[in-house]
Parts: C-alpha cells; sequence; structure tokens
C-alpha cells in the first residue's frame, strides 16, 4: 500500500523535489493543494497548502440553513454558537441533480455529486447521468493507501453511504449496495442500520423480523447471507452497543437497526429518535479503528434523521437529530484538534419541508394536515418561543450551507455547486492535478 501511496501521488522524482521544498519551509508540509496559485498562500500559513490526511466528511441529510438555525435557536438561542457553525471556512452549495424529470434532486443524486463530482439521474447511486459506474471519494482514498469507512444512522446501504462505496442504477437496490461494500470498495469500518437487506427472507439475523413498534420490517436480502460473507472476509459483525465496545481495531460492520435508526413518523404516531448506539458513539470507534492507519482514512458520516423527519413535518425530531449530529461534529473538531492534517466539513446535500422559523400566533397560514405549524418551542436562554411551519412534505431546491476546517477547507468558501465539493476534497486528499 505505501509503495503504491508514493507513485500515485508524486512517482520518485515529485518525492526528492518534495524532500527539497520541505527542508525550506519552516513549518509544516508542502502541497500541491491550498492556494491555487491566487498568492494569497505563505509558508508561514500553518496548514494551509497541507495535504489532507485525514478526511472527515460529515453530512446532515436535508440539512438547510433553517434547519440549522431552528437546532441552534432550540439548543443555544440568539448569543449561541453551534460545532457545526463553529468551523473556520464557510460557504454555501448548490444541490442540483441531473434528473431529466425533476428539479429538485434525491439523497442519491446529491449524494453521488459529493462523491464522485458528477450530476446524475435522481435515484443514482454512484452511476452518472448515461448510467457508468463513477470513482468515489472513498474509492480513491481507498487507492491512495487510506482507511476508510461509512457511519450513518440511515441504512448503511441507503442512497448516501451508497454512492461512496457502490454503483448501482436505482437506489433501492440495497442487497447489491452491501454486496458490492464487501466484494468492491470494502471499507474498513461500516456502521449503522439496514441489516434487513444483509439476510435473505426467513433469515432474521439479529434484529427479529416483524418487531412491534414495526411489524413491516423483516429481512428481505437479495444476495445470499451478507453478515457470513463479511466475516469470511475478515470483518468482526456487532449488533450493540457492548458489541460495538468490544470489537477490535481490524474491520468492522456493524448493524443496529432492521432499518433505519429511528421511527420516522408523525408527531404521537410512534415517531423515535433513539438509537441503539448513537451516531457520536459510532463516530468515535471508526475515528479510534480508522485512525490507526498511517496513511490517513476518509470518513462519511451521515444524520439522516435530519431529512426523515423533516419528511414528517415534526420539528421536535428534527431538532433532536440535528443536535445528535451537532455533538457529532464537536466530536470530530477534536480530533481534528489532536491530529493535523484533518480536513473536517459538514454539509448537506438539500434541503427538506421547506423548514421556517416563525413567530408564535393564532394564524396557521399553510393550514391543517402535513405541513401543520409545530411547537411553540422555548428559544433557549430566553423567554421567548417561536413555532416551525412547513411547506411541503418533499425536498427543497435551495443552497445549503457548507463549513469546513483543516487542509483545503480554504477552497471550500463562497458559492459552490455540489460537484465542486467533491473536487475539492479529492484535492485536498491526493493533490493537485490528481483529479
Ligand atoms: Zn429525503
Amino acid at each position: 500500500m505505501d509503495a503504491r501511496r508514493t507513485t500515485w501521488r508524486s512517482g520518485a522524482a515529485g518525492a526528492a523535489a518534495a524532500a527539497a521544498l520541505a527542508a525550506l519551509l519552516p513549518l509544516g508540509g508542502w502541497g500541491q493543494g491550498g492556494d491555487g496559485g491566487d498568492g494569497h498562500g505563505r509558508p508561514d500559513d500553518r496548514g494551509r497548502g497541507d495535504r489532507a490526511r485525514n478526511v472527515i466528511f460529515i453530512q446532515g441529510d436535508g440539512l438547510g440553513l433553517s434547519h440549522r438555525e431552528v437546532v441552534r435557536l432550540a439548543t443555544v438561542g440568539k448569543d449561541g454558537q453551534l460545532a457545526m457553525d463553529s468551523l473556520e471556512h464557510a460557504g454555501w452549495t448548490t444541490t442540483d441533480s441531473a434528473d431529466p424529470e425533476e428539479a429538485v434532486t434525491d439523497s442519491a443524486a446529491g449524494a453521488t455529486a459529493f462523491a464522485s463530482g458528477v450530476r446524475t439521474y435522481n435515484g443514482a447511486v454512484g452511476v452518472d447521468a448515461a448510467g457508468n459506474p463513477v470513482p468515489t471519494l472513498l474509492e480513491r482514498a481507498r487507492g491512495a493507501g487510506k482507511a476508510t469507512g461509512l457511519v450513518t444512522t440511515a441504512q448503511v446501504t441507503d442512497a448516501t453511504p451508497g454512492a461512496f462505496g457502490a454503483h448501482v442504477p436505482d437506489r433501492g437496490d440495497q442487497s447489491e449496495i452491501a454486496r458490492q461494500f464487501l466484494e468492491s470498495s470494502r471499507p474498513d469500518v461500516v456502521l449503522g442500520g439496514g441489516e434487513d437487506w444483509w439476510y435473505p427472507e426467513g433469515d432474521p439475523g439479529a434484529w427479529p423480523d416483524n418487531p412491534a413498534k414495526d411489524p413491516t420490517e423483516q429481512s428481505r436480502g437479495t444476495a445470499g447471507n451478507l453478515v457470513e460473507r463479511a466475516q469470511e472476509l475478515g470483518y468482526t459483525y456487532v449488533t450493540d452497543a457492548e458489541g460495538l465496545a468490544a470489537a477490535g481495531r481490524g474491520r468492522l460492520l456493524g448493524l443496529f437497526a432492521n432499518e433505519e435508526m429511528f421511527e420516522q413518523r408523525n408527531e404521537g404516531e410512534g415517531d423515535l429518535y433513539e438509537p441503539e448506539v448513537p451516531l457520536v458513539d459510532m463516530t468515535a470507534k471508526a475515528l479510534d479503528v480508522l485512525s490507526r492507519d498511517r496513511d490517513g482514512f476518509f470518513l462519511l458520516v451521515e444524520e439522516e434523521a435530519v431529512d426523515e423527519f423533516a419528511h414528517r413535518s415534526n420539528a421536535t425530531r428534527t431538532i433532536q437529530a440535528g443536535q445528535a449530529l451537532d455533538e457529532t461534529v464537536a466530536l470530530a473538531l477534536d480530533f481534528a484538534s489532536r491530529h493535523r492534517g484533518t480536513l473536517v466539513l459538514v454539509v448537506g446535500d438539500h434541503a427538506t419541508g421547506g423548514l421556517a422559523i416563525e413567530n408564535v400566533d393564532d394564524e396557521d397560514e399553510s393550514g391543517e394536515g402535513a405541513t401543520t405549524e409545530d411547537g411553540p418551542f422555548d428559544l433557549a436562554g430566553s423567554d421567548l418561543q417561536f413555532t416551525v411551519d412547513w411547506t411541503t412534505g418533499g425536498h427543497t431546491g435551495e443552497a445549503t450551507p457548507l463549513t469546513a476546517q483543516g487542509p483545503g477547507a480554504e477552497d471550500l468558501t463562497g458559492a459552490q455547486r455540489n460537484t465542486d465539493v467533491h473536487d475539492v476534497v479529492l484535492r485536498a486528499m491526493l493533490g493537485r492535478g490528481r483529479g
């Protein structure tokens, strides 16, 4: 892996030149990413121009600006700041897909734009608009000798993690996504929900079929017993917090629910956000395992419940999921502060629900039904309250905020296309000209 990485990065001549250049620089290493030749880069600008040894790519599915703001107001109030808003650099990214029929993206096309830098049709996972597989950041990282991981509160074979580690024309083909994780992209760590896709019908696995909290859930895999296959390939399989804590530092597969790690329903209809293992704990374990690789790592972390509860116009749970995400961002920033060369970014693939933060009044302009107002909620640190109103049960097409810190983060400022985010991360990870 090391030899391969050296060749990939720069070749022998490049390595010699790098060593010579590094000797001239008072602080830090060298790199081709960073200032982009605009003359702003300075040799003493610590961190700038370095490669991103590690990348922690954090996505809030459906995380628009108003979603970040409702979490902020409910959690830390007007004068407070969330961890996700404390990163050094900020910008926004468009969310467009290349769907022939729909103007607004879905999570599959959104994730493919981030993972592979191409716009594609809605429902496409890791393939371009013509259906051809396109290499992903995770695969490129692995090719460079880095450790890789996928962590999500969704099913691990859902659209977002799928688009980083698999290539299928239809996001519904989740057992095939799982199979490709094992046989092709081979992330070192895979943690989340979705055990139902890993076992064939009739074999419940660790999570019983037809549980009371959602009787529709049952094993429905179409690619045989993939947990057994994972174990043959050297993965340790865990299904609860104790198992996760006890797992060693080798390859790790953790499936902590039949489907999503929460119950996405309207308020009072069995809605539940109590993941078997909190996102922050899954992420901590992933960082512990992946950070052992001396070539660094690429880790995708996703909080899916922001989107899923916004689809249900459930502001209480949307806020709760946003708080879980923010706790995880704080962990990532703490890791980055102790591991130089770590790029952390927080972004949303699109927004969901048309969430509006409103004063409390008697009128609900959006009417009853799916878009009924929620609240009132307490505005933290004050005597004020606000309500949350909804426009739609679907996705919305505006740009989403992007915050970043670490090597390459300065190139994630201002207006970005979602495909640009991929380009910047790839360049930060592997060097300019390797895109
Ligand atoms: Zn959605």
